[in-house]
């Protein structure tokens, strides 16, 4: 059965290296909504641009964008077979309604929030110096993930799907701490997995 997995954290808590060891381990697909805007702003095209200038400030793409982005790519063959690692998508609360939507048939097994507080996050963006990360884009994405996207963390522990994990730590402790959490789910290749 394929997985489809949500991954939550603050810019900075590390979602893109663990998103990518745990796509190497799960052999789900990696949809990382920032990944697709940052390539539609690469390939210059008008939404590219005008996704530019929002991400640069630090604000949200509109849902009703996202949604159909997010919508068309989770309705492609390879997530269909393989399953998802979703990361950086539901962000708002009309975002999460949608996705239910979006996936039917195909339950989210578990929602992974990756915990690091804000004054690490903060810390790190700042030595990692990407060119939107000024100090006020920063704290605006940090002020929209604390109002609009935690929120989303409580739904998913109201259905017993969030696992919190401390995100401190080399990215090997991080990803044991990600395994465990997910328990059986990561248990491919285990002794007894074939049997
Ligand atoms: P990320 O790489 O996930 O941190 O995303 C980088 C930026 O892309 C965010 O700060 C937002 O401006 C935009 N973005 C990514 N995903 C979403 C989303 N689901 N909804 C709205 N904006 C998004």
């Amino acid at each position: 059965m394929p997985h489809h997995l949500v991954i939550f954290g603050r810019q900075g808590a590390g979602k893109g290296t663990q998103s990518a060891r745990l796509v190497d381990a799960l052999g789900v697909v990696h949809v990382s909504t920032g990944d697709m805007l940052r390539a539609a702003i690469a390939s210059g095209t008008e939404f590219g641009l005008r996704a530019k200038s929002i991400m640069d400030a630090g604000r949200l793409v509109d849902d009703e964008t996202m949604c159909a982005i997010v919508n068309d790519r989770l309705a492609e063959p390879d997530v269909v077979d393989a399953g998802v690692l979703l990361d950086g998508f539901p962000r708002t609360p009309a975002q999460a309604d949608r996705l239910v939507v979006m996936l039917g048939d195909r339950a989210i097994d578990r929602a992974i929030n990756l915990e690091v507080s804000i004054e690490q996050v903060t810390a790190r963006m700042l030595e990692r110096a990407r060119d939107d990360d000024t100090p006020e884009a920063i704290a605006k994405r940090l002020e929209l993930y604390e109002t609009q996207t935690r929120p989303l963390l409580e739904w998913f522990d109201s259905k017993d799907l969030l696992v919190t994990v401390d995100g401190l730590g080399t990215e090997d402790e991080v990803f044991n701490r990600v395994c465990s959490a997910l328990g059986n789910i990561t248990e491919v290749g285990s002794p007894n997995h074939d049997e």
